[in-house]
């Protein structure tokens, strides 16, 4: 057992922390009062091959392992989890168009996904299901050259902003099984945007929901086969749930680094604020929720690049943990910075929003511990 990373590893990490040093910290306030990322960013990230950074070399992909993206996101989320967890979906939507993509669809569009010319949303959710995913009624009806899709998707990171959505949507019967995942590109008829939802954090992404009316897509923009788009949808979730985890460990290392800079400042009766041992427990407690919560990350993340089998279990408990360790670790940061932590220059607050989200969204903690709950129960 080797816990280092290699040094192809850090290198990966340092460049993509560089990136987030010069093209993303420097903006990410201002792009969150104007609720919208540039969309010229994103190329950016294609360049450097982190556009589809698990998609297959032959896809046109980086072909790194889910570890190797967890570095990538840790390392972007210390310049702006919002920023990094976008992209984080839009790898989700690119690994699973790899893996199901029709040729056709695969060769008209893949190249422009892998380059981030076409950005790719995600969505599963409905205004009447969220947990209980495998409810949903938009429906995908069968036409002689295609599918007509009638529905609402909620809550669309991405939503009236993107290039193509990967609509999940029903094509038979109740329950998962009835599931189909297909691309929905944008500027189809019938394709429509509910207005900017007002959000507590990740306010630089545009949030709205997806209305589907009587919209067609045509056959080969099924994603694999009828009736498998759920276990594609959760599928693709398992890495989304390590990239959200790593979004939250960055922000809270990110915090921390401000945080002990701070405090070497810092003077209260008499002596700089890191003296004082209650503070400096505060820390240590911060550097050892946040240390541990990494090696759960990284052991989730090789148990999926292995194949095993309760990788979907290690995922779910990563996400869980690591993201209320990032949400706890920023708070306590914010702490530290005494009232400087409550005004937006300091940076603390705006990660403290940002992280909230993390806890909600791709399955919520509470559906996180039902996953792990039912792999014990079924493993006794
Ligand atoms: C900013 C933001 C961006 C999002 N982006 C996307 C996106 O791009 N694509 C997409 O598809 N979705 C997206 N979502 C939706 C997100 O995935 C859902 O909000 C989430 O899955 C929870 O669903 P819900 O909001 O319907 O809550 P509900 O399912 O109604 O849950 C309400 C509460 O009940 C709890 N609960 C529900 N069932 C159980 C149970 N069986 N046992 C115990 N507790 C339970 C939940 O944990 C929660 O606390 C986004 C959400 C937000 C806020």
């Amino acid at each position: 057992m080797d816990f280092a990373l290699s040094e192809e590893q850090t290198a990966i990490f340092d460049m993509a922390k560089d990136f987030g040093a010069q093209e993303i910290a420097p903006f990410a306030r201002q792009w969150e009062k104007d609720e919208i990322i540039p969309k010229d960013l994103w190329p950016k990230f294609g360049e450097l091959g982190l556009g589809a950074i698990y998609v297959p070399e032959e896809d046109g992909g980086s072909g790194l392992t889910r570890l190797d993206g967890t570095l990538v996101f840790e390392a972007l989320s210390m310049a702006c989890p919002s920023v990094a967890a976008f992209l984080s979906i839009h790898n989700m939507c690119a690994s699973m168009m790899a893996a199901n993509a029709t040729d056709e669809v695969k060769s008209r569009m893949m190249a422009d996904v892998v380059s981030m010319k076409t950005v790719v949303s995600y969505c599963l959710t409905e205004p009447g299901s969220g947990s209980d995913a495998a409810a949903l009624k938009t429906r995908a009806d069968r036409t002689n050259d295609g599918f007509n899709l009638t529905g609402t998707k909620a809550f669309i990171s991405g939503g009236g902003y993107s290039d193509a959505y990967i609509v999940m949507a029903r094509t038979g019967d109740a329950g998962p099984s009835g599931v189909s995942a297909m691309l929905v590109e944008d500027g189809s008829e019938g394709l429509s945007f509910g207005g900017l939802e007002d959000k507590m954090g990740w306010r630089s992404q545009p949030t709205r929901q997806v209305q589907l009316d009587n919209c067609n897509i045509p056959t080969a923009n099924l994603l694999g086969e009828e009736g498998k788009g759920f276990t594609y949808a959760m599928k693709g979730l398992d890495g989304g749930r390590l990239n959200i985890s790593a979004c939250s460990l960055g922000a809270a290392q990110a915090a921390m680094d401000t945080t002990l800079a701070y405090m070497g400042e810092r003077k209260a009766f008499g002596k700089t604020i890191d003296q004082f041992q209650a503070l400096q427990f505060r820390l240590a407690d911060n550097e050892i929720e946040l240390q541990a919560a990494r090696t759960f990350l990284r052991q989730a993340a090789w148990k999926l690049d292995t194949g095993s089998p309760d990788a979907s279990k290690f995922c779910a408990m990563a996400k869980k943990h690591a993201t209320e360790v990032g949400s706890r670790v920023v708070d306590s940061c914010l702490q530290l910075h005494g009232g400087y932590g409550y005004l937006a220059d300091y940076g603390l607050e705006k990660l403290v929003r940002d992280l909230r989200v993390h806890q909600i969204l791709e399955g919520t903690n509470e559906i996180m511990r039902l996953i792990v709950a039912r792999n014990l129960l079924k493993d006794r």
